[in-house]
This record gives C-alpha cells, structure tokens and sequence, in this order.
C-alpha cells in the first residue's frame, strides 16, 4: 500500500483539500479529505489533482506530421493522401518506437488511457505478417513502454469507398472480410492494462453486412465500439446516394448504436442523428484540435449532449497533445459557432476529458478519484505564469480555461508514478519523440 497526499484534489464532483488517497495495487482503498499534514511516507502532490485523462481518440503514427502537413491549401482529402505516404513507410519496429514517443508525450500531458484507432494492420501490398496483429501489438508495446494503459481499437476496414476496393496503402488497412476481421481480432489477448476494443473504421470502409458483423462481436464481447461518423460532408452524401440513409442511421441499423458505441467526431449530423446518438445512449468523441486542423467544422457538443450523449475527447492526429485545449475547445469553438456563451461547464468539459473517456474505451472504473477507482492521478501546477492567482475554493474553471498540458507536473497511473516533476521517470520522450520521426523515410 502507498498514500498520496494532495494539496487540492477534484474528485469528478467536487473539489476538496488535504486528500489523502491511499492505494490497494492500482485500486484507491480510500480518499479522505481535511489531512492537513502529508502522512509519513507519502507523495505530496501540489496544485490541483485531477484523475487521468483518457484520450479517446488518437492514431500515434500522425504524431509524425505535427508541422510537415499543417500548413499547406487543400482540405481533409488532401491531407489524407499526407497521411497514406506517411503510413507506408511504417513497419512493426519503427511503429512501435514512434508510437512509444507518442504515448510518452501523453504521459507527459497527464493522459493515463488512451484508446488507439488502430487500423495499420498489415504488410506492405496488404499481405498479412506472420503473426497477422504484430501492428497491433507493437501499438501494446508502447503503451506499456510509456507507462500507460492502452485500449487496442482495432478497426474494420474492407473498403476504399462505398464499393470501392481497397488501392495503394488502404491494402495495409484492410482485412479480406468481417469474418477475417473477427479471426484476427479474437487472437489478441489482453495482458494487465490492455483491452481490446473494436472499430467500424467508416460507413465508407465498411458496408452494412460486415457493420453488423462487427456490431454482434462487441456486442456479445461486451467491448466498445468506435466508428469515425459524418466527419466530412462528403461522407455523408457518398452514404446519402448508397443507402438513402446518413451514417448515423446506416449503423444503427446495423445494431452498432448503444450504449457502448462511440461516435467519433460527428460533426456534420442530421436532425434525426441526434435523436439516434441521444437515445442510444451513446458517446460522442469530439477532435476539437484535430477538427481544426482538418477544416472539418464545429462539432454540436451542446446538441448532442442535449439529445442525452456523452461527450468524450481525443487528441487523433496530434496536431497537439493537450487535453486542456480539447476541454475548452469543445465550448469555445461552439460559441463562435452558436454566437453563445456558457454552453458547457467547466466541470463538465473535465468530465468529458476523464470519466466519459474512460467509459468510452472500456475503463468505466477511470477517471475519479474514490475508493474502488483504478488510482490515477494528475497533479496541475496554480502557482505556474498561466494559473498564479488561481481562486483556490473553485479551481476548476482557471484549469480548464487557462491550464495547458506543460503545467502537469505529476502522473500516477494505477498506483504508479510514471511523472514526476514534469519528467517521465523511464523514457527520454522528446528524445524519442526525435529519433523516431528522424528516422522515417
Ligand atoms: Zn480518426
């Protein structure tokens, strides 16, 4: 048993002061407030405590285009084709190392679960390796090498567009059919955190049979299941034209829509999409940064949520690593949109980046901090340049408006310091972080 003592900690709820969180493995046993003086032994923790952020949304290897496809014109389709050069020269072992610095910069910014899209499955010209998930193990393998849990998002992917075969680099993605998806997905194990989700990559990658087939896995698995939905108009009128249908009710009538689904982006949704998110009480994954980046628009957090979906948050190309920035952008991006102020609380922004995640990559024991919740904690510096003078009774607002990942200086995941004094206490990550995008062709 180890204790951590905590000058403010926020529970999930409410913010308390002097909390002792004592742990049982990688469980807190207890969390009592009002302990004036760290106990003998323990690990002081300044600032405001927080549980971790689970980023819910990420695909590693685009850590590698932070700044080499950003500012070029074009649109998401144009970028896309940066992103297939980029994912052609990757194999297991450099993977592996670009995805280690990748989830070693989320450590860094007090991520403790991330949840990784993952559909680089397979060899050059799409002949599966000899172990047909090395990819996806390579992707385990970092997050265990940066001191994180991991939830394996595997994607289905089958087509190039709706009736159209897969070309080029897309071959590495695809899988023959759905049954070959499930045979391979059914050989991944899940050691001490890890788990095993799965993904319809897109209306556009997969039609509505091999959906269902996929939908019944997760479903008789009782696994998340992710899909990318309506992030591009153009998306939706390939769907429109194919089926008479929006994504959204393409996969609900495929038996993807419940509770543990997860819509990611939905940014350009029907009417009637609301109503099929809301009701099925489902999460909704925004991108905020990414989105930006990406000209795809403004997701309707308030909508959604409104309709009765959770909103939960990934980071997904990278573009920046900052759960912060997601948080607020999720409310500051609507107001231009809405013309609108207070749309979202700060509370409830923070919940989106922690608890919801965690629910949503299948860790619904994540993301507060209380007896029985897996023990992850991140320590964010008041006393910094961005938040001195922080009114220390309501923290939380200068936090989500004003924090940035920089000022994380402490991360425990599951009872474990992985960072401390804004270090990561078993990887050089900016020196990974170099090595590995270097060595890329
Ligand atoms: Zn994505």
């Amino acid at each position: 048993m180890s204790a951590f003592w905590c000058e403010l900690a926020w529970t999930g709820e409410r913010v308390e002061s002097n909390v002792v969180v004592e742990t049982d493995g990688e469980r807190i046993a207890q969390a009592s407030a009002g302990i004036a003086e760290p106990p003998p032994g323990s690990t002081r923790l300044a600032g405001l405590v927080i549980p971790g952020f689970a980023n819910a949304h990420s695909h590693a290897f685009q850590r590698a285009l932070r700044g080499r496809a950003q500012t070029e014109r074009g649109t998401f389709w144009t970028w896309r084709d940066r992103m297939y050069e980029l994912a052609e020269a990757l194999d297991p072992d450099n993977y592996r190392e670009l995805a280690t610095a990748t989830f070693g910069e989320m450590a860094l910014a007090g991520i403790t679960t991330v949840g990784e899209f993952h559909y680089l499955h397979h060899d050059r010209g799409g002949a599966a390796y000899e172990d047909s998930n090395s990819m996806g193990r390579a992707m385990i393998e970092a997050a265990a090498a940066a001191g994180i849990r991991i939830t394996l998002i595997d994607a289905c992917y089958l087509h190039g567009g709706i009736g159209v075969a897969p070309e080029g680099v897309q071959r590495r993605f695809a899988d023959a059919d759905a049954g070959e998806w499930v045979r391979r997905v059914s050989e991944l194990d899940e050691p001490d955190g890890v788990r095993v989700g799965a993904a319809i990559h897109s209306v556009r990658a997969v039609d509505p049979a091999s959906a269902a087939l996929v939908a019944d896995w997760a479903r008789e698995r009782e696994r998340p299941l992710h899909a990318h939905v309506s992030e591009q108009p153009a998306e939706n009128e390939a769907c429109l034209d194919a089926y008479g249908a929006t994504p959204t009710a393409i996969l609900a009538d495929a038996g993807a829509v419940d509770a543990r689904f997860v819509a990611v982006h939905a940014t350009h949704l029907a009417g009637s999409d609301f109503e099929l998110l809301g009701d099925g009480g489902t999460t909704c994954c925004l991108c905020p940064t990414t989105e930006r980046d990406l000209a795809d628009g403004i997701g309707r957090g308030r909508l959604l949520a409104d309709a009765g979906a959770r909103l939960a948050l990934g980071s997904d190309s990278h573009a920046v690593v900052d759960s912060f920035e997601e948080a607020r952008a999720v409310e500051l991006d609507e107001r231009l949109a809405a013309g609108e102020r207070g749309r979202h609380s700060p509370s409830d922004l923070l919940r989106s980046a922690t608890a919801n995640g965690h629910t949503a990559l299948g860790w619904p024991e994540a993301g507060r901090i209380e007896a029985g919740a897996l023990c992850d904690l991140v320590a964010v510096d008041l006393d910094g340049v961005r938040l001195a003078g922080t009114d220390r009774t309501d923290p939380v607002p200068a936090v989500v408006f004003g924090a940035t990942a920089a000022d994380v200086t402490d991360v425990v995941v599951g009872g474990r310091q992985v960072v401390a004094d804004r270090r990561h206490l078993s990887l050089d990550v900016p020196r990974a972080l170099r090595d590995s995008i270097e060595a890329l062709p």
